[in-house]
């Protein structure tokens, strides 16, 4: 399939004139902006694509997917950039197609908790825009992220334990095809027995199916209480069995997330926390009534005590909460901050929520054999953790090691009934996971769909489904 791409150099000239005429200077070849969408955030080798092009529309979308498909030229869509699997690397070259500028809200329809959005605003522009109609979006990956992003590859957050991910949180799409042509992707309605569910298809296609310009996400009511709180632990395996055992009780937890104490040093010493121990913790977040939220806490502060837990610490005023929730979300920067010029390989698996203490303790012993600093840190009200290998740079034999760490991670995630990846996505970084993740005959299908909605292979080649 790939081979229909055109190396073309006449060819390409002829595509990049009439991308000028058609766009003026949004259509641009300048070094540094060709550099900025050479990579995501992530270790792996950078890639310059030919030129980058700035969208603004839907039919822009439809016009430069139309040119780019008659050339055979590649088309890698961009949103913020975050991800962080080498999804965004144009390893085949041609055009890096930025949304970033499509940032208009076209609807916010109150009475229907839903919104229809440009695939370039991002989740805090988008709350930002609803805080004052006591609404809110709850998907919250770490970054400032696009929307369009987030469908494309899937993503989650601190809140999908109690208000799901992305795909349960959009209700529609807008998406342009490798041709031109443009699909609407379902009606805003909370469920429909119609067709074959096309918005499902493309949430995770990581721009490899069709690019997709506008999203119509739910949105909910703004809780009338929320409590947060931060609990240490005396070890790491009462801190997960906290975590099954609440889940399993079925709290209705909004927030509950697991820091170990490396990088629990971390976030202390990058967000300058005082009055917290190095110790393995979870950060937990109850949303409801005054009284839904005190009998949340109290149910989950006794089954803390049981497994080792050393005392809630309550965070119930705005300004305390945010600063906790900031800490956690900046963990990966935190992490980072521990070896400084040090590369991330992140790791991403998840498990069912019974296999979690196995997963987690597995992969801390692996991490402490393997000599690596990396800490674990996670969504774990859903088994997703991660653990970010810190690899010193221009060190091979290191970035092999790191690889095989991440291997043996996966592989008993695997073996454990889960997936190589929760929330971050394939990208480059993850392909070689998928035979064993899905089985042959699976990854045909997924084969097939692509060759049907990409017949010349121009979305985001070399992506996704291994070679
Ligand atoms: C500090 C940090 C914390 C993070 N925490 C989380 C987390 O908690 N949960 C989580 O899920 N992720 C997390 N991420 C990863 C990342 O933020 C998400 O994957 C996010 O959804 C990517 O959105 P983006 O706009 O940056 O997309 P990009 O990185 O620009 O693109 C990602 C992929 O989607 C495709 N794409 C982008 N826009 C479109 C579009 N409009 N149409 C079709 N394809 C498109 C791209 O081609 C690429 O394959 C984190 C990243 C960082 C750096």
């Amino acid at each position: 399939m790939e081979a229909a791409l055109s190396p073309d150099t006449a060819e390409k000239t002829r595509l990049f004139a009439a991308l000028e005429a058609l766009l003026g200077a949004r259509f641009t070849r300048n070094a540094a902006l060709r550099e900025q969408h050479s990579h995501g955030v992530d270790g792996l080798p950078p890639k310059l694509p030919d030129a980058v092009v700035y969208a603004e529309s839907t039919e822009e979308v439809a016009r430069v997917l139309a040119l780019c498909n008659e050339a055979g030229v590649p088309v890698v869509p961009f949103g913020a950039g975050t991800s962080l699997e080498g999804h965004v690397i144009p390893v085949r070259g041609g055009i890096s197609l930025d949304l970033s500028r499509m940032k208009r809200i076209l609807e916010v329809n109150e009475a229907d908790l839903d919104c229809t959005v440009e695939a370039g605003v991002t989740r805090q522009e988008l709350n930002a825009h609803l805080r004052d109609r006591g609404l809110f979006f709850p998907v919250d990956p770490g970054s400032e992220c696009t929307i369009g992003g987030m469908c494309a590859t899937r993503a989650s957050g601190t809140n999908a334990v109690r208000y799901g991910t992305i795909l349960e949180n959009t209700l529609a799409l807008t998406v342009v095809l490798a041709d031109g042509r443009v699909v609407k992707a379902r009606r805003r309605v909370r469920k429909s027995a119609t067709g074959y569910d096309l918005t499902r298809l493309f949430i995770g296609s990581e721009g490899t199916l069709g690019v997709i310009t506008e999203g119509t996400p739910r949105l909910h009511g703004i809780p009338e209480a929320t409590a947060a709180a931060v609990s240490p632990f005396a070890t790491l395996a009462g801190a997960v069995e906290t975590v099954i055992a609440t889940i399993q009780s079925g709290i209705p937890v909004a927030r509950i997330e697991l820091l170990d104490e490396v990088q629990m040093e971390a976030v202390i010493r990058y967000s300058r926390l005082e009055g917290f121990a190095p110790a393995p913790t979870l950060f937990l977040e109850f949303h409801g009534s005054e009284a839904g939220v005190r009998e949340q806490a109290e149910a989950v502060e006794a089954i803390a005590a049981e497994n080792g837990g050393l005392g809630f610490r309550w965070a119930v005023a705005a300004e305390e909460r945010n600063r906790l929730w900031k800490a956690r979300h900046d963990a990966a920067w935190a992490a980072l901050a521990l070896k400084p010029g040090y590369r991330p390989l992140t790791t991403d698996v998840i498990v069912p929520i019974s296999k979690l203490t196995e997963a987690v303790l597995g992969a801390k012993q692996d991490i402490e054999e393997s000599g690596f600093t990396a800490p674990i840190v996670g969504h774990v009200g859903d088994g997703n953790f991660h653990s970010v290998i810190l690899v010193p740079p221009d060190d091979p034999e290191a970035l092999e090691r790191a690889w095989a760490l991440d291997r043996k991670i996966v592989a008993r995630a695997l073996a454990l009934g889960g997936s190589a990846s929760g929330e971050h996505g394939v990208g480059l970084g993850k392909r070689e996971f998928l035979l064993r993740e899905h089985g042959a005959e699976a990854l045909a299908v997924m084969r097939t769909l692509k060759e049907a909605l990409d017949p010349r292979g121009i979305l985001n080649p070399g992506k996704m489904l291994p070679d």
